[in-house]
């Protein structure tokens, strides 16, 4: 029974994962998410129902296209793999809860955020605010709408500290790098809608992992040579990676890391 309902929740992940592809190609093209249907990218084909399966279809047709057979961006089996594993970890986390929905919602608008970050270096507004509000209203109907709206100004307010901070000193110091290091508004933005979704405690353990993964992964990528110290690293991906790790494991965090204070 547990393993068949874990199946679903992955296929269904898988399914999401796939048209959150569809937004990932078309929001910062400012395209419309249902039409034209699906095609592709260098031939316009349109593709064919069975090769829209998620994650299989990818595999069937070997990452290339069946008309023109250019390669189609790994990202596509990515991002429906990742989204059934992420629903299918929420719901062992949560099981079917009014939590498991609310986390589902977050979890989609980060993988969707991710991964325009990666490729673009964008956080789009049309996809923060309208996550801001809804998640406030969501905070509404759980009644915790303080710490929603604490969460936001705290989380918000922190990444915005940082950027205007490291604004000042790369102009002190007179910094190569032109583009201002790695943090914009639009990462203000973000962590606004974290702390919408996280309250203000758990918003601040999110930033904190990801400040930390972010640490440690641009160092391998410094020193490994895959990018020089002042190539732009998107800090999207990171929030919401510590985002993803409050969410599944906040508590237990939260709770070591009381005791380790000795409060
Ligand atoms: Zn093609």
């Amino acid at each position: 029974m547990i393993i068949s309902t874990c199946l679903f929740i992955f296929i269904i992940g898988a399914m999401l994962g796939s048209f959150f592809n569809v937004c990932i190609h078309r929001l910062p093209r400012g395209e419309g998410l249902m039409f034209p249907g699906s095609h592709c990218p260098y031939c316009n084909n349109p593709i064919k129902p069975w090769e829209n399966i998620p994650i299989l279809g990818y595999i069937f047709l070997k990452g290339r296209c069946s008309h023109c057979k250019e390669k189609i961006s790994g990202r596509y089996i990515a991002v429906e793999a990742l989204t059934g594993i992420l629903y299918l970890g929420l719901f062992l986390r949560f099981g079917l809860t009014v939590d498991f929905f609310y986390f589902l919602f977050f979890t989609s608008v980060l993988v969707v955020i991710t991964f325009i970050d990666f490729e673009h270096f964008l956080i789009l507004d049309k996809i923060t605010y309208p996550s801001m509000v809804i998640g406030l209203i969501a905070c509404l109907i759980k009644r915790n709408l303080i710490d929603g709206v604490l969460g936001l100004l705290v989380g918000a307010g922190i990444i915005y500290l940082i950027v205007v901070v490291s604004a000042i000193v790369l102009k002190m110091i007179n910094h190569p790098c032109k583009d201002e290091g790695g943090m914009g508004l639009g990462d203000v933005k973000l962590a606004g809608v974290m702390g919408v979704f996280l309250g203000w405690k758990f918003v601040l353990v999110a930033l904190f992992m990801a400040c930390l993964f972010g640490s440690i992964v641009g160092m391998i990528l410094i020193l490994s040579g895959l990018k020089k110290r002042t190539d732009y690293i998107p800090f999207g991906p990171y929030l919401a990676m510590g985002s993803l790790v409050v969410v599944l494991w906040g508590e237990r965090i939260l709770g070591w890391y009381v005791g380790l204070l000795g409060i």
